[in-house]
């Protein structure tokens, strides 16, 4: 899927709308932001925006995603090939940003023990308090930064039972208690009704979803 093209297409049909991308973003209920971030081709709309944007610029969907005007015979064929195509790359996408995420709580973990380790082990000349005030003071950016990314990581996965096969999103709490291997999670089923372990699932979450009002 060409996000450039799409993007490019996107631009060129509002503009023979004689939209600004502010009116458009105002139809659409989004930012501005958002709009120029898809004709720049940075990212895709989410699935839920995929109607109302073709409806906006009258474009039949596959139109969209083929980011070009189709004949009415290829349209047919691509139309599967497309939604299958933008579900694998919002999945990857999502998949990225945990990546991301993943790495950032690792180098920040590692510069603190090592700040931690340099202020316990070479710096006599500080003060015991200073010291305890300096590790706390790290422990809990620690800490902090670990509950933002596991509360990134309830808004953008859902997990899936390896005995049952149900696909749920636990609630904030269990999962911060959650004992994990890697990337598995021991989580309460609401199938099984029992702790097993669950493996995550890059699927749809509602998060990147635009509410209607
Ligand atoms: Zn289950």
């Amino acid at each position: 899927m060409d996000q450039i093209q799409i993007g490019k297409f996107i631009a060129s049909e509002r503009k023979a709308h004689s939209l600004t991308q502010q009116q458009l973003a105002d139809m659409l209920n989004i930012s501005n932001k958002t709009v120029s971030k898809w004709e720049c081709g940075k990212g895709l709309p989410d699935v839920s925006m995929l109607r109302p944007l073709c409806q906006a610029l009258e474009l039949d969907l596959n139109e969209l995603l083929a980011g070009e005007h189709l004949d009415a015979s290829v349209r047919q064929k691509q139309a599967e090939e497309n939604v299958l195509r933008l579900l694998a790359e919002q999945k990857a996408q999502k998949h990225s940003k945990m990546r991301l995420l993943y790495g950032a709580v690792v180098m920040s973990a590692l510069s603190m023990v090592i700040v931690i380790v340099l202020i316990g082990v070479y710096t006599e000349i500080i003060p015991v308090p200073v010291k305890v005030f300096l590790a706390a003071f790290f422990g809990g950016t620690m800490g902090l930064t670990i509950f933002l990314m596991l509360y990134q990581e309830h808004a953008l996965l859902h997990y899936r039972c390896t005995k049952c096969d149900t696909v749920f999103a636990p609630r904030l709490l269990p999962l911060m208690l959650a004992p994990r291997r890697v990337r598995s999670r021991w989580l309460k089923c609401p199938h099984c009704g029992k702790i097993v372990r669950c493996e995550p699932e890059y699927g749809e979450s509602s998060q990147n979803s635009v509410s209607c009002s």
